[in-house]
């Protein structure tokens, strides 16, 4: 093989919570991740010199060593030894700094393509170990699915896949630093914290309005707070029939849960009308990512 083409799905958090800030500065966090049918994808073709070259088409991103595909083609190419090296291009799909993930989504789709590209054979638990080197988030976003996520995001529990519903994501124009908000984050003397547990509970029981019931995000207290604009697109999604809405990671990203498909193309389009958000989807949860589209 030369060449293949591979999808990394986003993430969003159906709920989350922050346990506390340790002495060493980390947050521990207790999150539920899921996948959506979002995707980048990335075509990883093999070179003769041991260089990693980067395209990143019209996205507004570093194509240099500082891009996480970069550096986890090159903790790989390391890891392994090889000799070979890799030219990657990048379609984005994901929104940017919006609390989904991309950059951890391409690290992780960067992983899994370049081990299958090069037959590198590692397995899953190796590969997330290599990958937490790159961030908290890409251990789970090489699994994918619905999972429970803890410790600083790299404990994983594997849920069964939650009910089918449909997503609506909504990005507003502005971007968040992930390291601002925690660091505005007065994660000792939060008020309430989400039911995650019973959240994990509605989950096995394929409970949709259990799950939509709970969710909850910590750190909307830091960004929601500085960007009214979440609030309002909080509110049209339920004012359009979302069971629940919420924001996804530290924002601004934020999603509604609905259970008819007509319902949720609508309230996209109220959002689109409305100039509250300059990116939106609608899309459903995905139960895998890392997918191998081609083959050369
Ligand atoms: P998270 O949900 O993990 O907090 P995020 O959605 O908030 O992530 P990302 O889209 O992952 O944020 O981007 C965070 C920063 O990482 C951006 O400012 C970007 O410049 C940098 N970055 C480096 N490589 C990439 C990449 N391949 N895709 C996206 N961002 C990247």
């Amino acid at each position: 093989m030369k060449k293949l083409t591979i999808q990394g799905m986003a993430k969003i958090n159906l709920g989350l919570d922050v346990i506390r800030r340790r002495e060493d500065g980390y947050h521990e966090v207790k999150m539920v991740m899921q996948t959506l049918n979002l995707c980048d994808t990335l075509t990883i073709e093999k070179s003769d010199t041991p260089s990693i070259t980067i395209q990143v088409g019209t996205a507004p991103l570093p194509a240099d060593e500082n891009n996480l595909i970069y550096k986890s083609a090159n903790l790989l190419m390391q890891h392994c030894n090889l000799s070979l090296g890799v030219s990657i291009s990048l379609q984005k799909e994901i929104p940017i700094a919006a609390g989904m993930a991309g950059g951890s989504t391409d690290a992780a789709a960067t992983l899994l393509g370049m081990n299958q590209l090069f037959a590198l054979g590692l397995s899953l638990e190796e590969l997330q170990k290599l990958g937490v080197k790159i961030g908290a988030d890409v251990p789970y976003c090489l699994q994918g699915g619905t999972a429970l996520s803890e410790g600083i995001g790299e404990i994983l529990t594997t849920l069964p896949a939650a009910p089918d519903c449909f997503v609506v994501v909504g990005k507003p124009e502005l971007s968040v630093s992930t390291k601002y908000v925690y660091e505005n984050l007065h994660a000792n003397s939060l008020q309430y914290h989400p039911d995650i547990d019973g959240m994990v509970v509605a989950i096995t029981n394929k409970d949709l309005d259990g799950i939509t019931k709970r969710m909850e995000n910590v750190l909307e207290t830091v960004t929601e707070k500085e960007y009214p604009v979440i609030t309002d697109i909080k509110d049209l999604l339920k004012e359009k029939g979302a069971e629940n809405a919420l924001m996804s990671g530290s924002g601004p990203t934020v999603f509604g849960i609905f259970t008819e498909e007509k319902r949720a193309r609508e309230a996209r389009e109220a959002l689109q009308q409305s100039g509250l958000v300059k990116q939106s989807f609608v899309t459903t949860f995905s139960d895998r990512t890392g997918i191998v589209v081609s083959k050369e």
